[in-house]
């Protein structure tokens, strides 16, 4: 079996590869929207061929790739038949098989964190994929989307738990940096449901936890309910070379700061922010245009068409409008710097002016 563990590191999330080794046939588990590019590239190079996406749960914290890599690499949609969502290929249900080459994977119902949450565990029990139902060292919240505490528990306890001590558990995402457990060790370890955790006990702990709802919630949730479709309907319809960018799901082409510095000498950096920003206490990327976002319009024409044009503002969202502006006026390599200057900064990159 191939196996590869992959992360995302702007939601935590880790999106997993398996595959068959002999005939090539490849899934992969809670792919994320905007590692489309990366994880098509992987299944490239490796010489496999997707079959299938498969989803834990309708995820609150990132926009599925599902339908991203049906369009790009002709794989299926597969989720639980609980989860809600539509436009999906098939609907799993507790005990179905999903076989790649001569791999499967089993479906576990384990409700609770979301009433649609499975578990895909391996068909010869050496690994199993939790999704946000069990963590390393924890569990997923239980307070929106149907959640529900005491299902919580009877899944982790009674499904997973059911499983081989040995089988080694692949959560969909930490942030601590652990990257897998196995049965034996959350029995023993888990502070919140291990062996010794009755039912009251878990309960009690989930009613308190008074978590902040996700940031990206309101974007992602109804956007998984469709398995990741844009509401353009609309795949990227260039694939551009000049720098590896990231299609987000809003449509636009997104450059991470490392990647901007390491092509600072062949892009244009339009920075959209007003005057007063650019030579305030976040300074500005070394050699950045300053056009505020008001006269893009009018003064597109001082940009060369033929180089790739990077905009930046603040925090990723003026730019993304600017991105936008030139788009319609034509430029055919653009994309915007992800975060801004807010993460340019976070990133420890270098600015000019500004303060430390
Ligand atoms: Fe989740």
């Amino acid at each position: 079996m191939i196996f590869r563990q992959l992360f995302d590191p702007q939601s935590s999330t880790y999106t997993y590869l398996l595959a068959d080794e002999d005939t090539r046939d490849a899934v992969l588990i809670d792919p994320v929207f905007e590692q489309m590019r990366r994880d098509a590239a992987l299944i490239g190079e490796l010489g496999l061929a997707l079959r299938w996406s498969l989803e834990t749960h309708i995820h609150a914290d990132h926009v599925t790739g599902a339908w991203l890599l049906k369009d790009k690499l002709g794989s299926r949609v597969a989720l639980s038949a609980a989860s809600g969502a539509e436009g999906a290929d098939r609907y799993l249900k507790d005990g179905e098989e999903i076989a790649f080459g001569r791999s499967s994977l089993r479906v576990i119902a384990t409700p609770g964190h979301t009433s649609g949450c499975v578990t895909y565990a391996c068909g010869d029990q050496s690994r199993a994929f939790t999704g946000d139902c069990l963590l390393v060292r924890g569990t997923g919240r239980t307070d929106f989307q149907g959640g529900d505490a005491a299902q919580m528990y009877h899944s982790v306890r009674e499904r997973i738990f059911s499983l081989p001590d040995s089988c080694l558990l692949y959560p969909a995402h930490d942030y601590r940096g652990l990257t897998c457990t196995s049965v034996g060790e959350e029995r023993r370890f888990n502070p919140r449901l291990g062996d010794e955790i009755a039912l009251g006990d878990f309960c009690g702990h989930m009613a308190n936890l008074k978590l902040a709802h996700p940031k990206q919630m309101d974007v992602a949730v109804p956007a998984n309910l469709r398995c990741g479709r844009p509401p353009t309907n609309a795949p990227p319809e260039v694939d551009p070379d000049w720098a590896p960018l990231a299609y987000t799901f809003a449509g636009i082409w997104e450059i991470t700061p490392q990647a901007l510095e390491e092509h600072t000498a062949d892009t244009q950096i339009v920075d959209v922010r007003e005057p007063s920003e650019f030579t305030g206490p976040l300074g500005h990327i070394e050699g950045a245009m300053l056009i505020p976002l008001g006269e893009l319009q009018t003064r597109a024409g001082e940009l060369a068409r033929e180089r790739p044009v990077v905009t930046v503002c603040r925090a990723g969202s003026r730019s993304a409008q600017a991105y936008n502006i030139l788009r319609q006026a034509g430029f055919p390599r653009l994309a915007n710097l992800a975060g801004g200057m807010l993460r340019w900064r976070a990133e420890g990159l270098a600015v000019k002016g500004g303060e430390p």
